[in-house]
């Protein structure tokens, strides 16, 4: 089941200066930056209301943040929906047609399981299935 709008993710090439605009200028609640190196990235963790804004850079050239500014520019990259069970509600999903980037949820930021859908199904944006994690969401 779709619980929440979880998070926005929108890909910057700069992030310490939109940081700043995000922090200093919105006034915004800042969590903190987070490295996921597996998949090539730094994020930088807003909280509005409980619901978060990250902002993500590439710290790979490979990275599918790389390719995605590379084609696209910067911008509105993905929205993640807060689900309680996320293979559950991938496989309903996929049931039903839908076709998605990830056969099965994988591990995102903070021990949650997260999967990508296929944009061409979606409205071309990019939705993200993500389960936090059930230890409860650790940040340092
Ligand atoms: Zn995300």
């Amino acid at each position: 089941m779709i619980q929440k709008i979880d998070h926005i993710g929108i890909a910057v090439k700069d992030l310490e200066k939109d940081t700043k605009f995000y922090r200093d200028v919105l006034g915004l609640s800042f969590e903190g930056y987070e490295d996921l190196p597996d998949r090539g990235i730094r994020i930088a963790v807003f909280n509005i209301n409980d619901v978060r804004l990250e902002l993500i850079q590439s710290i790979s050239p490979d990275s599918a943040i790389a390719t995605f500014i590379e084609r696209r520019g910067e911008g509105l990259h993905h929205i993640a929906l807060g689900v309680d069970d996320a293979a559950e509600m991938l496989a309903g999903l996929v049931r039903n047609g839908v076709r998605a980037i990830d056969s099965e949820p994988r591990k995102g930021a903070g021990g949650s399981r997260i999967a990508f859908l296929d944009p061409r199904d979606t409205g071309h944006v990019l939705l993200e299935i993500y389960e936090k994690s059930r230890d409860g969401h650790k940040r340092k």
